[in-house]
């Protein structure tokens, strides 16, 4: 069915709205109303969807009486809940592109520049990031690469998923004892560990892979330690444990905590433990090479995930997550049905060989219109800028008495708690 004539004049009318929404945000309250309360939409909508179409103008004056009223401004100015989500308009044009052209990359050849630009546009954030080049797809020396996934949450479920299907197979091999076990029954000796600063999406992991997650005490800085760690793993291995993989978080939800990698990496490297690294903050931090201190030791992850997302310009959904050794992550995934099959199978990159799902959006197109809008320098000086406002607020705070600081600032997070109901506030300053 073709609806175009009647669109012909008023395909240019979403942008308008759009651009007066953004343009003029600041005025309207970041949160509903009182009236807005768990089923408030249902008398706002009718029973069932409608049998002929409906006027554009009604169902258009339908955003403002029936969505707006219920919406979280979080682009507002004044919106300082959960974490920053910025958005910017290279970013909003590529994906409006990325949506004109609704291709489902799952494989190369269903459509090959949604999967070479993101291989690109990958390996230029990996270099601006100053990661590790075995995690480049373009390099001689490397077995890894990088890909889009849609969360954080996802990426670390993905990570576990591999560490544990690369560490059954070596105890099959290796072992006799367990060379003819159900991978169930190994699985069920299987262990993982995290900070117990550490999001909650990687319990969520834990739950769905059946893995055992520990989550371990940090030090007075809500930082994980290279001791603690050792210590954990050698009382689960003589309670008959295969310790599998470590999540350390850079940058923690609650306080901007860094584990310490440099201690943590040479004992999962001794130990044989899959390090994933989860950076879903701080990550855009590290296009600054003067805030990249926390990165040493990133030499030892196996995997590392960051969202753009969250403070480098690029509109929801965007991770970026590199492992360094692909062919562990295929193992993991690989299904390989002869109706997506094609002739460049053997030299392309298939990223549904990569993920949970089969298809996939053309994610990177936003991010290679941010980076070339931007550039990297005016990226670094928005971060830079956030850090220095942090910083401001910090003194403030700090001069205050009315104020005591929990935990100290890192990047743009500062904790603060009201000294006379012990009222604990965090903000994130951009
Ligand atoms: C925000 C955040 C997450 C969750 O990110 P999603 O992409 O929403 O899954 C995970 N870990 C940390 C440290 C975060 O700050």
């Amino acid at each position: 069915m073709d609806l175009a004539p009647k669109w012909v004049g008023r395909r240019k009318e979403m942008v308008d709205y759009i651009t007066r929404y953004l343009t003029t945000i600041r005025e309207r309250k970041v949160t509903p109303g009182p009236e807005v309360k768990p089923g408030y939409m249902r008398e706002l909508l009718p029973d069932s969807a409608p049998t002929d179409p409906e006027d554009w103008d009604c169902i258009f004056r339908d955003i403002e009486k029936v969505i707006m009223p219920g919406v979280v401004h979080w682009q507002s100015p004044y919106m300082h809940a959960y974490y920053p989500a910025l958005t910017s308009w290279p970013s909003m044009l590529g994906d409006m592109l990325a949506d004109a052209i609704n291709n489902i990359g799952f494989t190369w050849a269903s459509s090959p520049a949604c999967t070479e630009l993101e291989m690109n546009v990958m390996d230029w954030l990996c270099k601006a990031l100053g990661l590790p080049t075995f995690f480049l797809h373009h390099h001689p020396d490397s077995t890894g690469g990088g890909i889009l996934q849609s969360t954080v949450s996802e990426s670390s479920l993905v990570a576990l998923l591999a560490a544990r299907k690369h560490r059954i197979q070596q105890l099959k091999r290796t072992d006799p004892a367990d060379r003819d076990l159900d991978d169930s029954v190994v699985n069920s000796r299987l262990v993982a560990y995290a900070s117990d600063q550490a999001h909650s999406s990687v319990e969520k992991a834990g739950l769905i892979s059946l893995v055992k997650i520990r989550f371990l005490p940090p030090d007075d800085h809500f930082s994980l330690r290279g001791d603690t760690l050792k210590q954990a793993i050698q009382e689960d291995r003589r309670r008959g444990l295969v310790p599998v993989m470590l999540c350390a978080t850079l940058g923690t939800t609650g306080v901007c905590a860094f584990d310490d990698l440099s201690e943590l990496g040479p004992v999962c490297a001794e130990e044989g433990l899959w390090l994933h690294v989860d950076a879903a903050y701080a990550g855009s931090a590290f296009l600054c090479p003067e805030l990249r201190g926390p990165l040493g030791g990133i030499e030892y992850a196996d995997s590392f995930a960051f969202n753009p997302s969250k403070w480098m310009m690029v509109h929801f959904d965007c991770t970026a997550f590199w492992v360094k050794d692909k062919c562990k992550l295929q193992q993991t995934f690989s299904v390989d049905p002869v109706y997506l099959r094609h002739e460049n199978s053997d030299q392309a990159t298939d990223f549904m060989h990569w993920q949970i799902p089969l298809s996939r959006r053309f994610r990177s197109l936003k991010l290679w219109f941010v980076m070339r809008c931007f550039g990297l320098k005016n990226l670094q000086g928005h971060i830079r800028h956030g850090v220095e406002m942090a910083k401001l607020l910090e003194s403030l705070v700090r001069c205050d008495p009315n104020f005591d600081m929990p935990a100290d600032r890192h990047l743009g997070l500062v904790v603060f708690c009201l000294k006379v109901c012990g009222l604990c506030l965090c903000c994130i300053v951009l």
